[in-house]
């Protein structure tokens, strides 16, 4: 069977996972999930009000204050987190189908990427449960004082859709691996493997209702679990306009802590003294144009030295024929199809303001594939962008990236810099002293240097400025599920 062959056997269930047991909405509520392939509908999804939080919410309490699963052997835990990565990887095929029907993705790096990342992130913190130790603090002979982690008790999520998988494994392997029980809110826009995943986990023996799932819209279910008043953290991936609801959710509600992972404007730096101008190029083109561009670490603003950009450009423009969009189940496809009409038209309207505001169109530009009934754009490349336009200053979420050009290396910084984001940034020198000295001065959680693709669970990942406040992967993504406990003990002499 090829994969449009087994797309037609995917079962699309759309009911939440409350308490180990699939539901429908207490009220009964729905929407109709398409897929942004074709259109064609996938299946009617749970629609989740604050009754179907709650619901969820009181069963992740119920489950954390008996200690099912933060008060297990640590081994224990981690032998259940190893399980589920497993059956992570084992069902992988479905995952991956499911990702793609529901996001429109290409099956290809579904497989490659997201499926792999998301069963790795859960296994790398099963792992991390019984390496990471507490602490002693250094106080005179008369006192023990313990420095303990504690989990936080019921932690929210809420995740976007451009990587469904990977974004809820970036929080549920700490969040489960420290002990707490997890209400997770997937994107309307791609919800099935949210449900799916967490199916998993209690097949691979995580108890139930310490793992529960409520697909809905933001301001639905997104907003009531971000004010419930039983919630003690959230942590939230996605717009940074919908960032800044989360910590006014917050203080209207019991002042949870938020961990904000939100939107960039990554500036991608080319200087004359790297060595292979094309190698720059074709990396470019292949982390801009991946996932639709649909990335929020996507390297949407270019900076080039004047002297090479003609050369640059050149070389991206020729790297865009591989990524015209494709059937996202064809295993030859690198861009698919944008998550939604919505998407479409936001991506064309950027496209629209790039000519109003006098940048050169360079290569793509259009609408592709409509005739499928599904949501394709070409990769696009404008020249001649100004760092005052709108195309360099806000988030455009698609296969789109802007060229700009600078005379110096002060220059280059200060544009760089100047963006309300912080996410990442890239650097491309061959002066070993330039490449240290810029990575330094740029003002984002991570800078690559002569690449961009390379990432690893072993980093962390979050931004600087508008981009957020927490870092997700790493052992430093404990700290945001855990709180910090002190416990002193006297020792009469
Ligand atoms: P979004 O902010 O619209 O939605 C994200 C999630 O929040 C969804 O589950 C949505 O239903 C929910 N939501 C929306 N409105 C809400 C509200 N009023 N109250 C509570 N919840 C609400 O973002 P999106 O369009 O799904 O995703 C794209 C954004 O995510 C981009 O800005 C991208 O840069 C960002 N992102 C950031 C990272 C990171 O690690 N920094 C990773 C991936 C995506």
């Amino acid at each position: 069977m090829n994969w449009a062959e087994r797309a037609a056997t995917v079962r699309f269930d759309g009911r939440s996972l409350i308490d180990g047991e699939r539901r429908d909405a207490l009220g009964g509520e729905c929407f109709d999930k398409h897929s942004p392939i074709d259109g064609r509908l996938l299946g009617p999804v749970v629609r989740g009000q604050a009754a179907d939080i709650d619901t969820a919410v009181r069963s992740a309490r119920a489950a954390f204050d008996d200690g099912r699963w933060a008060r297990q052997a640590p081994a224990a835990r981690k032998k259940v987190l190893q399980r589920f990565a497993e059956l992570i990887l084992a069902a992988k095929d479905e995952l991956a189908l499911l990702e793609t029907l529901d996001m429109g993705k290409p099956i290809g790096h579904a497989l490659a990427v997201d499926v792999p990342a998301t069963a790795r992130a859960i296994a790398w913190y099963a792992e991390a449960i019984d390496k990471v130790y507490d602490e002693i603090a250094p106080t005179g002979p008369q006192a023990l004082a313990l420095i303990t982690r504690e989990p936080m008790g019921v932690v929210g999520v809420i995740v976007p859709w451009n990587y469904p998988m990977i974004m809820a494994a970036w929080k549920l392997g700490p969040a489960l691996a420290t002990g707490n029980s997890v209400v997770l809110k997937p994107s309307e826009k791609s919800p099935y493997t949210a449900m799916r995943l967490a199916e998993l986990a209690l097949q691979a023996g995580l108890p139930p209702g310490v793992l529960n799932v409520v697909p809905g819209y933001g301001h639905e279910a997104g907003e009531a679990l971000a004010l419930h008043m039983d919630v003690d953290a959230v942590g939230f991936t996605g717009s940074t306009r919908v960032g800044r609801k989360m910590l006014e959710y917050a203080g209207r509600s019991n002042l949870k802590r938020v961990y904000n992972e939100l939107g960039g404007k990554s500036a991608f730096v080319v200087f004359p003294d790297v060595a292979d101008v094309g190698r720059a190029a074709r990396t470019l083109a292949g982390s801009i144009f991946f996932n639709q561009g649909e990335s929020c670490n996507a390297p949407s603003r270019v900076l080039v030295h004047e002297s090479i950009a003609d050369d640059f450009v050149k070389t991206v423009a020729a790297e865009a024929p591989a990524w015209q969009p494709g059937h996202p189940l064809d295993a030859a496809t690198q861009m698919g199809a944008l998550v939604d009409e919505g998407q479409l038209r936001t991506v064309l309207g950027y496209i629209e303001a790039g000519h109003a505001e006098g940048a050169r169109l360079v290569t793509g530009g259009q609408q592709a594939r409509a005739e499928t009934g599904g949501y394709y754009v070409q990769p696009t490349v404008f020249d001649g962008v100004a760092n005052g336009m709108k195309i360099a200053r806000e988030e455009i979420f698609g296969p789109v990236v802007s060229v700009i050009r600078f005379r110096d290396e002060a220059e280059a910084i200060a544009l760089a810099n100047d963006s309300a984001y912080g996410l990442q940034a890239s650097v491309w020198s061959d002066n070993v002293h330039r490449a240290h000295r810029v990575a330094r001065a740029l003002r984002a959680g991570t800078v690559h240097v002569n690449q961009y693709d390379e990432d690893d669970i072993t980093v962390p990942f979050g931004g600087y400025k508008q981009s957020g406040n927490g870092r997700d992967k790493s052992l430093h993504a404990l700290d945001k599920y855990t709180e910090l406990k002190t416990t002193w003990l006297r020792i009469d002499p």
